[in-house]
């Protein structure tokens, strides 16, 4: 059976102060996008976090990505013929979009030539990860192109609660790493975790949770 882990609001809000310091340091969003649902609660704590006297809040946008992980569905054919062979190879790599940005001229051009950071709650296999930043360095590079400047000039940065360590199916550019721009507030087994947004009796929950920490 797979192991879950169970993780507090409280516990939630520390690991985004714990990692605030290290963002502004390393990275200074001037943006943040969160994948919804996971990224939206940890995106809006972090915010607090990274307001500096003086200066306005960093604005959040939103995207909801899910992935696509329909099983084949048992047939006539053989296990081993092409078509089954592909949704196998394909379960849970398929990302789909559930809301994007507005990608009008005026609103892209507030990504533009900025740093950007992305919020999502956890990395598992990568996928969504890899899809999110691909997509966005695309649509922020044609935004760019419209402005007359050049691709490139709008920085990715990539920050999730919890990465575990696993073997990733999605890639994010190495020097997105190499340059610290991707920021994990903690690195985990292949656990289940639960988190509290996700919890129907919240009671339960964290109950579920102090019990784990004996
Ligand atoms: P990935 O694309 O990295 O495989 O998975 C990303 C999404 O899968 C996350 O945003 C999240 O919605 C879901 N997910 C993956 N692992 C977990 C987990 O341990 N707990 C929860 N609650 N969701 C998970």
């Amino acid at each position: 059976m797979v192991q879950k882990t169970y993780v507090t609001y409280n516990e939630v809000h520390k690991l985004c102060q714990a990692s605030a310091e290290k963002i502004l340091n390393e990275f200074q969003p001037n943006l943040m996008i969160a994948i919804g649902g996971g990224g939206y609660v940890p995106a809006r704590i972090l915010r607090s976090f990274l307001k500096r006297p003086g200066n306005p809040n960093i604005p959040i946008q939103a995207i909801g990505l899910s992935l696509y992980e329909q099983l084949p569905v048992a047939s006539n054919t053989g296990p081993t013929t092409p078509a089954i062979e592909k949704d196998v190879e394909q379960m849970g790599t398929r990302v789909t979009r559930t809301q994007w940005l507005d990608l009008s001229s005026l609103s892209m051009s507030n990504l533009v030539g900025k740093n950007v950071l992305i919020v999502d709650e956890v990395d598992d296999t990568r996928t969504t990860l890899e899809y999110a930043v691909k997509e966005l360095t695309k649509d922020v590079d044609e935004a760019a192109a419209k402005m007359g400047m050049p691709a490139g000039e709008t920085k990715f940065g990539v920050f999730v609660l919890h990465n575990k360590n696993k073997e990733k199916k999605g890639k994010i550019p190495g020097n997105m790493v190499s340059e610290g721009r991707y920021m994990a507030a903690e690195e985990v087994g292949d656990v289940w975790i639960c988190y509290p947004w996700e919890a129907t009796d919240i009671d339960e929950h964290d109950r579920l949770a102090a019990e784990q920490k004996k």
